[in-house]
């Protein structure tokens, strides 16, 4: 049964038999937004230039040295993300401009949105670590291998 609940913390309006439902379960006659915690104002992200250098990967190490940004692959295109919440959303998950929200905002629809969280991205980067790795792995020469060199061979006994 279907229940309202106003908090400020992160749960959502309402709730079926006290938890988030499926999108499948959310009645069709009633909006999936008041079942959310508005999980998609909670953070933008913008397409950036595919880093193919070694200098690149050192700019996106910087970006991931800020709290809360991230760097994610979806359909072969890098996005800068940053997790931190729209200055306009309410502590009721609501949109506190509604009516004057920017086009993003409007052109926005649940089809295809965050609610659920089966999404996986092709790639994820978090820390600044992760980058530097994944940059040596890619770019290191003949030679710079971050890998151990095989060991010589055991010379064979007669
Ligand atoms: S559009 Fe999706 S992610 Fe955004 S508030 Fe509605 S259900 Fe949540
Ligand atoms: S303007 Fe409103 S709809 Fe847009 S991100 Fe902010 S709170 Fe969400």
């Amino acid at each position: 049964m279907a229940s309202t609940i106003i908090d400020p913390v992160l749960t959502p309006a309402k709730t079926i038999d006290g938890k988030t439902p499926k999108r499948q379960d959310v009645p069709k006659s009633e909006s999936l937004c008041d079942y959310c915690t508005a999980k998609c104002c909670r953070y933008f992200a913008m397409p950036i230039e595919e880093p193919t250098s070694d200098q690149d990967f050192d700019f996106m190490r910087w970006y991931l040295l800020h709290d809360r940004a991230s760097v994610f692959v979806e359909d072969e295109v890098w996005y800068l993300l940053v997790h931190t919440a729209c200055k306009h959303l309410q502590s009721d998950h609501r949109c506190g401009i509604y009516y004057t929200r920017p086009q993003i905002c409007r052109s926005y629809s649940t089809e295809n949105c965050e609610f659920d969280e089966d999404a996986v991205y092709e790639m994820y980067f978090e820390t600044a670590e992760q980058v530097a790795e994944y940059s040596e792995a890619r770019f290191c020469g003949d030679g710079d291998s971050i890998r151990s060199p095989e060991p010589p061979l055991l010379p064979l006994l007669n």
